[in-house]
């Protein structure tokens, strides 16, 4: 089962921006309104991820490391309609394989915490106040040959603080604070809404260098934001979407967006967006990847020119 674990984790933990990823998705599908990270060495030597969400029973504790261990689908039918961001129940077994982990916990209602050594299985009293802390040191330190693939701190903290920020665009009710080796990194205080959140991760400039998306129709909305065609500097890296709160990185998406810029970018240039899509759960497939970052939809057609439609409405608004 240990061998088995570690083969997943080579499916879902590439590098520490996959571990704050997973531990961020779990963080808030407990219900955190505050999600602190804590990173050392870029994230290999820890990634410490603090919530303030519903814990975690002691009961159920022992469970949260062990493989399809998970607390959130009950049945394959329920699968079809999955609204957490976790329901596949391997990704701290597969974090668990490949680093040293501690679970810290204390679950509404439980007169105190318990503290799950992920290495010896030992459970114990501890102290903390409602929610979680899961606490991973020294990466793939049993599989030297992944360490080796990973890039300096600088780069993965980098992808660290992107996995923190692909989910603060998604939830403006939600704080994140990002400390590195000390420091704080990023804070993101809990905004009135999501154009707030907008302009406080992405800065005042994108706000001034792009346009509202708002577009709806049957069971789709898409909101957000695309950027100005005639924005003087368009950089790829500023393309994110997001299926019903998970973020995703999708071929129709990306081709609609590119198709409503067709007549208006010239030259090799990329569009700029940030949307979310929200759709009936039914419509949309989460299960395809491990790392859940790709979707499938039932009707991609529909999907596809709603999205352009809505980029092409925001394009054509009268700019103030
Ligand atoms: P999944 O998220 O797919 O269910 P995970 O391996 O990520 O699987 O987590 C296993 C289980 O551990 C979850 O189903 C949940 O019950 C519990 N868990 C993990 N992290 C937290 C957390 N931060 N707060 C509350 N419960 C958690
Ligand atoms: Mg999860």
């Amino acid at each position: 089962d240990e061998l088995v674990s570690q083969i997943a984790a080579g499916e879902v933990v590439e590098r520490p921006a996959s571990v704050v990823r997973e531990l961020v998705d779990n963080a808030l599908d407990a219900g955190a309104r505050q999600v602190t990270v804590r990173l050392a060495g870029g994230g290999v030597r820890l990634v410490c991820v603090e919530d303030d969400g519903c814990g975690i029973d002691p009961g159920q504790l022992p469970l949260a490391l062990r493989r399809h261990a998970t607390s959130k689908i009950a049945s394959l039918a329920e699968l079809e309609s999955v609204a957490t961001m976790g329901f596949r129940g391997e990704a701290l077994a597969a974090i668990a394989s490949v680093s040293e982990t501690t679970v810290l916990s204390r679950a509404d209602g439980q007169p105190h915490a318990f503290l799950l050594d992920g290495g010896t299985g030992e459970l114990r009293p501890a102290a903390r106040t409602v929610g979680t802390t899961v606490e991973v040191k020294e990466l793939f330190f049993r599989t030297p040959a992944r360490r080796k693939f990973l890039k300096s701190d600088g780069t993965e903290l980098a992808h660290c603080v992107e996995a923190v920020r692909r989910h603060a665009l998604a939830r403006p009710e939600v704080g994140f604070a990002i400390w590195h080796d000390g420091k704080l990194v990023e804070q993101w205080r809990p905004a009135a809404d999501a154009a707030q959140r907008l302009s406080d991760v992405l800065g005042r400039d994108f706000m001034a260098a792009s346009l509202p998306v708002a577009w709806e129709g049957g069971p789709l909305r898409i909101s957000g934001r695309v950027g100005l065609p005639d924005a003087a500097r368009a950089r790829a890296d500023q393309q994110w979407a997001w299926v019903n709160g998970r973020h995703v990185r999708d071929k129709v998406l990306g081709h609609a967006v590119r198709s409503a810029y067709e007549d208006v970018l010239h030259g090799q240039r990329q569009p700029v967006y940030v949307l979310a899509l929200d759709i009936d759960p039914t419509l949309v497939d989460v299960n395809v990847h491990p790392t859940k970052i790709e979707v499938r939809f039932r009707d991609s057609r529909a999907v596809h020119q709603a999205v352009r439609h809505a980029v092409e409405q925001a394009l054509a608004a009268p700019r103030a």
